[in-house]
């Protein structure tokens, strides 16, 4: 009897012609993510994906693969003989070990038969082993209608029994859907948007803008952290440090003080573009909700967007910040992201941000500005950091 984990996908099992591409690319997302785990094997019998286990390692196995994208539930159970006494066992096993972490006074067992020659049929498969549970534990009724808990009897290669399902994100594995740059701040937001961009199988890479020595070295590691966080889901994530101390002086000194930050933020995103030109990345995500503060209002989002060209994806758009910060507590980023560091946008905060923003008058305050010499600058002196658990 093998520990195994049985992993049940999603969206990945609609990809009809393209269904062998998303499942090796999650076979290969699930090897990394538990590569340093003593490697396991992780394989496919007859269309299902099963993780190798034992019982030193188990939870920490389900604990990462549940966070691969792509997976809906995984579910720890036991990898048996096709033998109908050796299934009934593990069954028996399986119902013990649920009724450990709950009370169960129900079940139904639910068989399923990919292996067509097996010389029973689930009906039957299914009879026998509820028998068997029946006869081996104590204060157990079956209820085929609404039961405490299934237990799944899979007929391959081999047999599987299992019964808690484990949730897990969905989406797409990462690497299937292209590469998106994350605009990430030290708030509670731009974690959550990279989450979620992330989850349709977009691999993240991250650029952070800091003043130092104006915000503190502190400030970077709080960054940094994030980073580690988000890349239990993303995997590696390359993080570019870029200090825009030199462009928010320029800027102060030379620009109406009400547009200080949303010029600013024209130059985090032109920045940006130029980041993900140079590293064959099609988008930048940012963590902006329509009017959370006042360079979100709907006319400070068209000025800021208007610096690029590149396709800019928000997915927090038509989010509350209660909802963000939902999810936040959800992926374990909100702990870090509520620790009180200065951020390089509080250094020059103005007074009274202009909240209704004309493009003319933003780019007429900015031809007192060289664009291209300030952000070519802050480019060659960038620092990369590659960013992994
Ligand atoms: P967050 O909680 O993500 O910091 P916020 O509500 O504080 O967001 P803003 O400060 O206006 O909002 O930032 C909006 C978005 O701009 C952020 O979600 C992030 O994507 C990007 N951004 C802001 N500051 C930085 C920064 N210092 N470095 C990189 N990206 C930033
Ligand atoms: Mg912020």
């Amino acid at each position: 009897m093998k520990r195994i984990i049985s992993i049940s996908v999603g969206e990945v099992a609609l990809k009809k012609g393209n269904r062998n591409f998303f499942e090796k690319k999650l076979l290969s997302q699930i090897k990394i993510a538990t590569k340093d785990l003593g490697r396991p094997n992780v394989y496919r019998e007859r269309g299902k994906m099963y993780v190798q286990a034992n019982e030193d390692n188990l939870d920490t196995l389900i604990n990462r693969v549940k966070k691969v994208f792509g997976i809906v539930h995984v579910s720890p159970g036991y990898k048996v003989e096709k033998d109908i006494e050796t299934i009934k066992d593990a069954a028996v096993k399986a119902m013990e070990e649920a009724r450990k972490s709950r009370e169960i006074k129900t079940f139904k067992v639910d068989c399923k038969r990919a292996d067509k020659k097996f010389p029973m049929n689930s009906m039957e498969v299914a009879r026998s082993v509820g028998g068997h549970i029946l006869e081996n534990t104590e204060g157990l009724n079956v209820d085929v209608h609404n039961p405490d808990i299934y237990i799944y009897v899979d007929i391959r290669d081999n047999a599987y029994i299992f019964s808690e399902k484990i949730k897990g994100y969905g989406g797409l594995p990462l690497g299937t859907n292209g590469k998106g740059l994350l605009l990430l701040s030290g708030g509670i937001d731009s974690p959550v948007a990279g989450f979620m961009i992330a989850k349709r199988g977009v691999s993240i890479e991250a650029v952070h803008y800091h003043s130092y020595p104006f915000t503190s070295e502190r400030a970077e590691e709080k960054v940094k952290d994030l980073a580690k966080i988000l890349s239990r889901y993303c995997g590696k994530i390359k993080l570019y440090s870029v200090n825009i101390l030199n462009i928010q002086k320029e800027i102060n000194k030379k620009c109406p003080e009400e547009e200080m930050t949303i010029i600013s933020r024209r130059f985090m995103m032109r920045i940006a573009e130029k980041i993900a030109k140079e590293n064959d990345i099609d988008s930048l995500i940012t963590g902006e909700s329509l009017g959370q503060v006042a360079s979100q209002t709907m006319k400070g989002l068209n000025v800021t967007n208007s610096s690029v060209n590149i396709p800019v994806f928000r997915p927090l758009i038509g989010l509350d910040k209660t909802e963000i910060t939902e999810i936040a507590q959800d992926i374990e980023t909100f702990e870090t992201s509520i620790l009180p560091f200065e951020d390089c946008c509080t250094v020059f905060l103005p007074k009274h941000p202009v909240t209704r923003p004309k493009l003319e008058d933003i780019e007429r305050s900015e031809e007192a500005l060289n664009i291209e010499l300030l952000i070519n600058e802050a480019v060659e002196e960038m620092d990369i950091l590659d960013i992994r658990i």
